[in-house]
């Protein structure tokens, strides 16, 4: 089979039927599944779907909601074909585009390629240029160069998906878990984009903050996830250290005045000591959380999980 269309939906009744449509007018010319993961919809999704399944069309319903990361993880294991393509639900991605996303992986070898809505049909104030932000933070992070890396219309090489754990809320960062898996050859194409037709968004602002926390542990899990010491260790040192010296000097500069009668404070009394002690404490601290991290790491089941493109 050519490609498994992976559509996770909450609460999408209206969208459903011309969606299929949609796609079945947009992909004529290939072998395709359709697999629908109903996220504890409450507003007969389901029924929807159960009446549109048949040859080519799968569902799959979650018993509640767990989000959109949950339904696309549940999509990429079930997804049988050589290329996965995911969409959201709600009209706002065309499948118009797929073809030629398709065409970059088959014939310019991408291991993904990442919609891009250039012209975005969200509110401007509280979507679109927050996500201006968050992608340029994205792109400096992660060192990715994609304009819109949370579009939900993209194209995978089946082995990416299958080669990736989307969790939590990690969704917006598929090509980052991607290349952190050693795909990575990412690629972008400009995408058509719709206003939302039926419904409403599912997310809120608070997506830009969560985004935010979950941009940062990904990024220290792939610097450091293996070898947690190596940035807690060298940190901590650093801060013994400074500690250190300046607790060498205050002392030092305390005998030194004492022995030639000279006048002197209190080691208490000065605002240096009080930083030596937070520099000391904070040091071991850190020391400390690096050595349980590496105890933590060295106990994990991932620990050796590596991935082999090939043998011979
Ligand atoms: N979605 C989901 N589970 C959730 C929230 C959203 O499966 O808990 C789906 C939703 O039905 C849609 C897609 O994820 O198909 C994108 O959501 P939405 O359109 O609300 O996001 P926006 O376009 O506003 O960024
Ligand atoms: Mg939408």
């Amino acid at each position: 089979m050519d490609l498994s269309i992976v559509i996770p939906l909450y609460n999408e009744a209206e969208s459903l039927p011309e969606l299929k449509a949609w796609i079945d007018a947009s992909l004529k010319d290939f072998s395709y599944e359709i697999i629908f993961v109903d996220d504890g919809s409450t507003d007969g999704s389901w029924e929807v779907i159960q009446q549109m399944a048949g040859p080519g069309v799968r569902g799959i319903r979650f018993r509640r909601n767990y989000g959109k990361s949950a339904a696309l993880y549940e999509g990429f294991e079930a997804a049988q074909g050589d290329i996965v393509v995911t969409m959201d639900a709600d009209l706002q991605d065309s499948p118009e585009e797929v073809p030629e996303m398709v065409r970059m992986i088959r014939e310019e070898g991408y291991d993904l390629v990442s919609g891009w809505k250039q012209h975005r049909k969200d509110n401007a104030l509280t979507k679109n240029l927050p996500s201006k932000l968050y992608n340029w933070t994205a792109r400096k992070v992660t060192g990715i160069k994609l304009h819109d890396m949370n579009c939900g219309l993209k194209a995978y090489r089946a082995d990416v998906v299958k080669n990736i754990e989307v969790y939590g809320e990690m969704h917006r960062y598929i090509p980052y878990l991607a290349k952190n898996a050693g795909f990575n050859k990412i690629g972008e194409k400009p995408v058509h984009h719709q206003k939302r037709k039926f419904g409403v968004s599912k997310f809120g602002m608070d997506r830009f903050v969560n985004g935010f926390l979950d941009l940062m542990s990904l990024w220290f899990l792939s610097r450091f996830g293996k070898k947690p010491m190596h940035f807690f260790g060298t940190s901590g040192i650093l801060m013994f250290l400074i500690g250190f010296v300046m607790t060498i000097c205050i002392v030092a500069n305390k005998l030194y005045h004492q022995a030639h009668g000279l006048k002197f404070r209190a080691v208490t009394d000065q605002p240096l000591f009080y930083l030596a002690l937070l520099a000391v404490v904070l040091g071991v601290m850190l020391f400390l959380a690096g050595f349980v991290g590496e105890l933590i790491s060295r106990s994990s089941t991932e620990r050796n999980n590596y991935q082999i493109k090939e043998r011979i």
